[in-house]
């Protein structure tokens, strides 16, 4: 390509809201351009990258035996009412209405599409295992719409989904793609983490998530110092404590503690550790509000409160009048003796002692409370986030917290979308038998966000290879004037295209360090300075994106340089 001929718009300025460093690169290398909220236009430049992601997806998909498709990005409302999700989805559900008033969604994933394409289409076991996947534009109305394309409304996705027969059949190749997807992360590029991931909304049973780690992700991700074990904080299980209670000391007493509502004012008042106190929030249960206990130094897990049988879902908080007609004070002042509702208590709150709740009355507290002569609760589970230093679920070392963006998503689905929509096949019996499903994501427009977060310097992208729009840049030095320098520039470019190197050649009539400035900050791996000082001792100038550290190699020597690099 030479950048005369090509689309390159580098800007100074980034949007006010654009927190994100890659958010901020991509607007200023020009890959991106907004066209409103959570609506980006991938310029030629950004979608290079785009498509370098893409083929490296697709190779591997079609490695495994995957098979791709395309289905239509609107979907028939009747779908998605046969598996409820027309209302249970909410309002990231975008609904349209064609001229005849039948109503449309934008789709935000496939599973009823390819339900519905899998029932007519598969018919006996024989066709089965069976796994197709599409690359496609996705739509969902995020109530913040943040980070570029990071959490976009219309973005890229990978979506595959397999059919089966038998459930040992959906965890196989659940296996093989949960491979696949290490293949393709690693060959991108990225520093990434399989994680044990809460099958959340969509439904099924197992699930993991694929972490590019980085400072700026918007999940916490637990893992352990010893071992493979790796999850979700959302789904990442806090052990009982192994110590037992200890007996009651102190007597019960009603203390006054105005105006001090939250845990660490009241710890602060009474002078003593948040450890020691206890909070309780009010949610919403099936039969009846419930309360949940936790240490006032931990933080409730609302998906492991969630997922319990008492809670309602989704998940919510009594508002202050449901409080105040329960508990008689407002949330500050909860405490859980004499409470007229279920009471669950975390883990480590049951082995807690002579510990200080609210009182159920405004600007007062209890201490001295303890469990059994003063306050009973129904049941123990695990309600909390886990957090650095806790013991790792499987028992091998502690736990450390990462963050993490979200680049891909696989689960088991079960039969939860074969079941509702009745997509059966003829077993070996000949009897009709419902089939087994399992889908797998991946975020290709968020994972080219997530590179540029994970490679990036104060002067701009620093691409991996793999995926960088241009792999080698030219960069001649006053063209317009050496006959020689354009001689050689020329030479060179011509030589790498055919060699296919996704090769630029900065033809623009500007001054050297805006070339140099726009080469950097697009990130280009491989850079060569052609100039008339080192064409006088037969050489040019090499330097790595990366290491920024110029070298004089020979004339002759540099195609196969740069062979080598792009080889490696
Ligand atoms: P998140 O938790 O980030 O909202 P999700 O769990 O709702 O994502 P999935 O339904 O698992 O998303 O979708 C598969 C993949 O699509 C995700 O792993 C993520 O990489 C990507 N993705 C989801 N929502 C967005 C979005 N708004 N913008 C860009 N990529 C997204
Ligand atoms: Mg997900």
């Amino acid at each position: 390509m030479r950048t005369s001929q090509f689309h390159l718009q580098t800007r100074k300025e980034t949007p006010a809201d654009a927190e994100l460093v890659s958010h901020r690169l991509m607007i200023r290398t020009g890959m991106l351009s907004r066209l409103g909220s959570g609506l980006y236009t991938w310029t030629p430049l950004g979608l290079k990258v785009l498509r370098n992601v893409e083929k490296i997806i697709r190779e591997e998909m079609d490695r495994t035996g995957c098979l791709e498709m395309i289905m239509p990005t609107i979907q028939p409302a009747e779908l998605w009412q046969e598996t409820q999700r027309w209302e249970k989805y909410g309002s990231l559900l975008l609904k349209i209405k064609d001229r005849a008033g039948r109503d449309f969604c934008y789709g935000p994933t496939h599973e009823e599409v390819i339900t519905d394409f899998a029932r007519k289409e598969i018919k006996s076991y024989k066709q089965l295992p069976i796994t197709f996947y599409q690359i496609q534009s996705k739509f969902r109305d995020e109530i913040r719409p943040r980070f570029g394309v990071m959490r976009a409304r219309e973005f890229l996705m990978k979506d595959a989904y397999s059919f089966h027969l038998s459930t040992d059949c959906l965890k196989e190749t659940y296996a093989t793609i949960h491979q696949t997807y290490c293949n393709i992360f690693e060959r991108i590029g990225l520093t990434f983490r399989p994680v044990e991931a809460d099958s959340g909304e969509i439904g099924g049973t197992g699930s993991h998530e694929f972490h590019a780690l980085a400072d700026s992700g918007e999940d916490a991700i637990a893992y352990s110092t010893e071992s493979n074990y790796a999850a979700n904080i959302e789904k990442c299980e806090v052990l009982a404590p192994t110590q037992s209670r200890k007996e009651a000391t102190q007597e019960l007493s009603i203390v006054d503690t105005p105006n001090k509502k939250s845990i660490q004012d009241v710890a602060n008042f009474l002078s003593v550790s948040p450890k020691k106190l206890v909070k309780t929030l009010l949610v919403e249960g099936v039969d009846g509000p419930v309360a949940l206990v936790l240490r006032g130094d931990h933080e409730l897990n609302e998906i492991k409160a969630n997922n319990l049988p008492q809670v309602a879902s989704p998940f919510t908080m009594l508002d202050d009048e449901a409080i105040v007609k329960l508990a008689g004070c407002d949330a500050g002042s909860i405490g859980i003796k004499d409470l007229n509702c279920e009471i669950i208590i975390d883990r480590a709150v049951e082995i807690m002692s002579d510990f200080v709740t609210g009182a159920n009355e405004n600007d007062k507290h209890l201490t001295g409370v303890n469990w059994d002569r003063d306050a009973k609760f129904a049941r123990v589970a695990d309600l909390r986030n886990a957090k650095a230093g806790d013991k790792s679920p499987d028992g091998k070392g502690t736990i450390k917290i990462a963050r993490g963006i979200e680049v891909g998503h696989i689960f088991q689905l079960g039969d939860t979308y074969t079941k509702s929509m009745n997509a059966v096949v003829l077993n070996e019996q000949g009897k009709a038998q419902t089939m087994t499903m399992g889908c797998y994501g991946i975020g290709v427009s968020r994972v080219v966000a997530a590179a540029i977060e994970q490679n990036h310097d104060e002067k701009g992208i620093v691409w991996p290879q793999q995926i960088a729009p241009f792999t080698v840049a030219i960069l001649p030095m006053n063209m317009a004037k050496s006959e020689r320098v354009k001689q050689v520039a020329n030479d060179l470019y011509n030589e790498l295209k055919q060699a296919g190197v996704a090769v630029i050649i900065d033809d623009r009539k500007i001054r050297p360090g805006v070339m140099f400035a726009d080469a950097e900050l697009i990130g280009t791996p491989h850079q060569i300075t052609i100039g008339d000082r080192a064409l006088d001792d037969g050489e040019v100038e090499y330097k790595s994106r990366k290491e920024m550290q110029n070298t004089r190699i020979k004339q002759a020597d540099i195609i196969s340089h740069l062979m080598g690099l792009l080889n490696s």
